[in-house]
């Protein structure tokens, strides 16, 4: 009944997107649609085949190395690509939160999520471009179903992790193409960062997983086409983090350190938030401090500058900081995760991918580094739109855009080098280029193939057969069959 009622919903979009009237490119200034797959790494594109990336990266940009936001988790980094705000700038510090001078907690799957207040210490770009008198769509990004700023996107779905990715960009191009249409649109899936979690970003498994986020993207490339905006819709495929492999030996047991009376834990592993009782600072944090060689522990005021993680209530006293690859628990009682997210934003592990394309990019060109704050300016630009003030510069990521300062010679995108610290992510050499993309010719081919086989195979077989029956008058001719089976298993 659910895979019915799921193929409904893509039928439903599907026939909501073939009915789209083409829109005049007169009425287009400067509209562009935000794509983020989560957990999608920025060296997954160099594992396996992956046509439709290759080809945004032909027409347009990619970013090698994306430094995202610490922490590198799904709600921190979402928000910072649509407000160009650090995490403790934005107020969404972790997936899980507490506020001491709210006295509430706070949980991405919880009703918590849906409270303004937890949103409003920034105005992400949705609420901004309908300030500046245009109109945002929002198919299911982080936080785009809340109230923020007394605004709601001007079209929005309810958060819905049912809904499929087709249907989510069916709506989304009805918004681009409908009668007052949007101008900025943002789409979000939960793939592959549920994967990476269930199955490692080492395993063989989530090359299939890469494969069809490829195909997801190939159908959203189909449909703008056919909804007459490819041209028209700059289009930023990106992600808010990277993933790592665990070990079921790389656990680090806080109980081993600490006794569970003397702090709160708050959010999960590999960074996590403490807050020691009333009177056990000193204690808890001496007892942690040197407790293990890979668990990296911090004062609020320590936490490293280069993280802009320090200056928001919503970040505990201490902060704990696994190693990339190491989990910290209480004790080892759960189930472990084999991937994971979180650590350092510096680790190549961690970073995401980034590719662009349309009207406002370049083509076939490869930028080394950006960082995912400079994604807001550079958005604003090309919306038209006056941005709030942000962490981020128009200049870092000016050299993306078509009117940008010139630049060298276009460099022919190819794999990076492999990450030096370990336990890195290895980028697998390419397959063998094999596209996916539907091809008449190799149809063609194949169908000429089969038919020359069975010719040569009729005719020879009737060769032989002729040859071992030469005294059988030619109307008895099936009486030698049995005999010639019978000589063939020989
Ligand atoms: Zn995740």
């Amino acid at each position: 009944m659910l895979t019915l009622l799921l193929r409904s919903w893509s039928a439903l979009g599907c026939l909501l997107v073939l009915s789209l009237p083409p829109i005049s490119r007169q009425e287009e200034r400067g509209k562009l649609l935000l794509v983020s797959f989560d957990g999608f790494r920025w060296d997954y594109i160099h594992r396996v085949p992956t046509p439709h990336f290759d080809a945004i990266m032909r027409e347009g940009v990619q970013v090698d190395r994306v430094v995202n936001s610490y922490i590198t988790k799904t709600l921190p980094n979402h928000y910072t690509l649509v407000t160009g705000l650090h995490a403790e700038s934005h107020g969404i510090v972790a997936n899980e939160m507490f506020d001491p001078h709210l006295n509430r907690s706070f949980s991405m799957d919880g009703q918590s999520a849906y409270e303004s207040r937890w949103w409003e210490e920034a105005v992400p770009l949705w609420v901004t471009n309908q300030r500046a008198g245009r109109r945002s769509g929002a198919a299911m990004w982080p936080g785009s179903d809340v109230e923020i700023r007394g605004a709601y996107p001007t079209h929005y779905l309810p958060y819905n992790a049912s809904v499929p990715f087709q249907s989510r960009v069916a709506q989304l191009l009805s918004w681009f193409a409908g009668p007052d249409p949007i101008d900025f649109g943002v789409l979000y899936w939960e793939e592959p960062d549920e994967s990476g979690h269930n199955l490692g970003p080492e395993s063989p498994l989530l090359d299939v997983v890469i494969a069809d986020i490829d195909d997801k993207l190939g159908f959203l490339r189909d449909q703008l086409k056919w909804a007459g905006l490819y041209d028209d819709v700059n289009l930023i495929v990106t992600s808010d983090h990277g993933m790592t492999q665990l070990s079921s030996v790389k656990i680090i047991e806080l109980d081993s350190y600490v006794g569970r009376d003397k702090y709160t834990w708050v959010d999960k592993s590999p960074v996590v938030g403490i807050i020691p009782k009333e009177g056990c600072f000193d204690e808890v944090y001496n007892s942690l401090l040197n407790a293990n060689p890979n668990l990296y522990v911090y004062k609020r005021e320590d936490i490293p500058d280069h993280y802009h993680y320090r200056h928001n209530d919503r970040i505990m006293p201490i902060l704990l900081e696994a190693r990339e690859g190491w989990t910290i628990v209480q004790n080892k009682t759960k189930k472990m995760m084999l991937g994971n997210h979180g650590y350092n934003n510096t680790l190549p592990s961690m970073h995401p991918v980034f590719v662009a394309r349309g009207p406002a990019f370049r083509s076939n060109y490869v930028k080394d580094t950006m960082h995912s704050v400079d994604l807001y300016p550079l958005m604003c630009h090309i919306l038209g739109v006056p941005p709030m003030p942000n962490n981020g510069s128009l200049a870092n990521v000016q050299d993306l855009l078509k009117e940008g300062p010139p630049v060298g010679p276009a460099r022919v995108p190819a794999p990076p080098p492999a990450p030096t610290h370990t336990p890195a992510p290895t980028p697998r050499p390419l397959a063998p280029s094999k596209p996916r993309e539907p091809s008449y010719a190799w149809v063609v081919g194949l169908l000429l193939g089969t038919a020359l086989v069975v010719i040569f195979l009729f005719v020879f077989v009737k060769q032989v057969t002729l040859k071992q029956v030469p005294t059988l008058p030619l109307g008895n001719r099936e009486i030698s069959q049995p005999l010639l089976y019978e000589e063939l298993r020989l």
